[in-house]
Order: structure tokens, then sequence, then C-alpha cells
């Protein structure tokens, strides 16, 4: 059945369009080198601009984005890291690699971000970060979570992966916390031809750091020497980095480098994105107002609302179903057999085996197992459906929910009903 769904959970190729075929065509003609030039200069200033932050720092993907701000913490051991458990797994898993010890955060049952009261019982005088992800693009409670954080000094880490176009009272998530972390793979908000990521951060050590780390040069505390080291050879003027070595040392060092340039095709069509961004998110908004409006119509049912000022990306679209036994399988088998491919996003982190093997299990985030075992599902939402899509799609949900909480339902398998 996978792949030929008539209403498949994310696009399966490309949404770009002519704007980004003329860039390409673009960097292609150009005299310049396919790498480290003014696409991705523009790019990173047009996105810092965006989030309202003084620096963007664009990488190969989002998991290297927090690969790299999770490095930027010079975790120790004895140092502790709270963690949602509701995300993708590339969130946490720089972590498994990070003498730090983890913390799982549970979530709010509506929003299914880091609930603040539960992270204000976890936070204590060994915490170095708050790691947490808007999830499907409604902004987390940073108001109160920056309060916790910043009474004890705390980094907060925003995995923005979902909430690019996302607001939270007129602020753009990525500007909210210390350092956030945007993904552009494919399905994203929106994409560099498939994979690219970018950080965002005011400190300007950091951007030095992050862009040294992302270009094959060490992170390290470089200090001049009064007296070089031995004599420097006759160069020309611009060989500085030879001579550079011949004034330098390492005083300390903390990590090698790795090639993370993200390409002039990759930004050049990340550029152009950035021009549709909104006309994007508004698509991702206007289907899920749709389907909100058929699952609030049914029983046993809860959409997700933000409050008024965060405005949802509406990466994902995500609702319950907290009906009589089985109603949520029934759901999930009635949509499916309509050709409606549906999603439970994510597994819940601190139950996966890498984290179990760690010492974390089922009870730890009781909010987050309950609504993933029994509640949770995940729609496709995606500016890639079509509007005869879209119809399907609401039609399918509409009756698949009234299938699955039908009375009769219990009594007979779901595809006898239907005869
Ligand atoms: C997609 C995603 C990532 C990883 O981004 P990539 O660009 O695919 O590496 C990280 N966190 C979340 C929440 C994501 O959805």
């Amino acid at each position: 059945m996978r792949g030929s769904y008539s209403v498949p959970y994310a696009k399966r190729g490309t949404i770009l369009g002519a704007a980004e075929v003329a860039a390409l065509e673009d960097v292609v003609a150009s005299d310049d080198a396919l790498t480290m030039g003014a696409w991705r200069e523009r790019f990173e200033e047009r996105f810092a601009r965006h989030v309202g932050a003084r620096h963007a720092l664009s990488v190969t993907s989002g998991t290297v984005a927090l690969e790299l701000a999770i490095h930027l913490l010079d975790l120790q051991p004895g140092d502790e890291v709270v963690v949602t458990p509701q995300t993708f797994q590339a969130t946490a898993q720089p972590l498994l690699g990070s003498p730090a010890r983890v913390r799982f955060c549970d979530v709010q049952p509506e929003s299914l971000n880091m609930d603040p009261v539960v992270l204000k019982s976890l936070v204590n005088e060994r915490t170095r970060a708050i790691l947490l992800v808007h999830y499907g693009g409604w902004s987390a409670d940073m108001d109160e979570i920056m309060a916790i954080a910043r009474e004890r000094g705390i980094t907060v880490i925003e995995d923005c992966a979902h909430a690019l176009g996302a607001r939270y009272d007129g602020r753009r998530p990525g500007s909210l916390g210390d350092i956030g972390c945007f993904s552009f793979h494919s399905a994203k908000n929106i994409s560099t031809l498939g994979e690219g990521g970018m950080l965002t951060f005011d400190r300007d050590d950091w951007a030095e750091r992050i862009d040294r780390l992302r270009s094959n040069e060490i992170d390290g505390v470089l200090t001049a020497v009064p007296e070089p080291t031995a004599p420097a050879p006759e160069l020309l003027p611009w060989m500085k980095f030879t001579s550079g070595a011949y004034e330098r040392v390492v005083s300390e060092f903390r990590r090698p480098g790795t090639n993370a340039t993200l390409s002039e095709a990759a930004a050049a069509v990340g550029l152009v994105q950035m021009d549709r961004l909104d006309t994007l998110v508004a698509r991702r908004r206007a289907i899920a107002a749709r389907l909100d409006e058929v699952v609030a119509a049914h029983p046993y049912t809860r959409v997700q609302r933000p409050r008024p000022g965060i405005q949802h990306a509406q990466h994902l679209y995500t609702c319950f179903l907290d009906g009589p036994d089985g109603a949520r399988e029934r759901l999930v088998h009635g949509l499916n057999s309509r050709g409606v491919e549906v999603q439970l996003r994510y597994f819940p982190l601190h139950l996966l085996p890498e984290w179990q093997q760690r010492g974390h299990g089922t009870g730890e985030c009781p909010v987050a197992e309950h609504l993933w075992f029994h509640e949770h599902v995940n729609l496709p939402c995606h500016p890639g459906l079509s509007d005869a899509q879209v119809d399907h799609l609401v039609n399918a949900l509409d009756e698949a929910l009234a299938e699955a909480l039908a009375p009769a339902a219990d009594a007979q398998p779901v595809g006898a009903a239907r005869g």
C-alpha cells in the first residue's frame, strides 16, 4: 500500500517550482565556485532577518545543526540536560555521545510541547541546558520556560525543525531561546533541494566557533604567541593561513572541525523558498482548519487550538481521539483503507532502545506515553496536496471518524460494516 495512497502523508518528489529552477540556472551559469559564495551569504542574511537573530549559519542538515549546538555547551560529566520526549529522534541523539545526564520532561496534553510545570521540577544546580521542540509548528511556552532557564543560567536550545513560519506573540521561534536549529529536509516547511539546516543565535563567539567547525577548522582557543615558533617564509600577502600557523597556538582544543557547508545551489533555492514561506505556511494552515472542522464535529475528539498570539506553522497536523476501546485503531484502519496515509509522530524518545539502555523507560513521561499509545493521530497536511486530495481527505476523515465511533462498529469488523 505504501506509495500508492490517494493522500500520501508527505509529498513524494518536490514542491519546488519555476522560480527555484531559475535560481538554479543562475547558479550554474555563474563563474563562481559552487560553494561558500554569495548565495549562502544572502540566504543566511535573509534568514537571520526573518527569525530576528543576530546570526544565522547554514549547515547541511537539521541534525548537524543540533549536533553543533549541543557541542557549543561543552558538556562535562555531572552536567544535566532536560529534553522533550515527544520529537524526532535527531533532537536528542547527539546527547548519546555526551557525558551529560539526560532527563526527559513530560509534555502538555494539547500542544505536545515540554510542560513548564514538569520542567520546573526537573531543573537543579547541575542543569546546563534545556532542549525542546516546537512540536508540529506550535511554539512551546517560551515565556515560562525562559523564566525558569534565566533564573539558573541554563542555555535553551530550540529545535525549530517544524517551526519556520510560526509566531509567538509577534516573535519567531529561533529567537526565543539561546540557539535555534532549523531543518530544510524535503518534507519541512521550506526545503533547500532536499537537505539543509541552519543555526540561529545572537552570540558573536558562537558564530566564530560554528563558522570554524563547519569549514574543517578546529574548535579551540587560539592565542597569539609573542615570538613565532619558526621563522615564517616570505609569502604573498594573502597566504595568511600559512603565516597564521607560525603566529598562533591552540591553548585549549575542543573538537575537530567537519565539512557541513551548504552548497550554493541549495542556498539559492532556500532564498527563493523564503519568498514563498508565507504562502506555503498559509496553505498548511488552511488545510489544518478544514481538518479541525471535521474532527471537532465528532464526539471524543480533541483538536489543537493554540491561544491567540501563537501562530501554528502546521508542519504536522495532530488530533486526538479518546473514544470507546479501539476507536483510535479503527480510525487509523478506516483512513488507511480510504487511501489516506496516517502517521503517529513521534514514538516517545525515552522508550527507544538506546535510551532504555541508559536507564530510561515506561512511566517517566506518562502524558506523552498515554497519548502516543492511545489517542494521538497525525494526518497529511502539506502544500503538496491538491484541492481534490484535500477534499478526499476531509470526506475520508468524516466517514472514518463516524465509523470508528459508531456503536455497531464495536460488534462488526470495520470492513464488513462498509459492505
Ligand atoms: C527533521 C527533524 C530534525 C532533523 O533534521 P534533518 O534536516 O532531517 O537532519 C530534527 N528535529 C526534528 C523535530 C525534525 O522534525
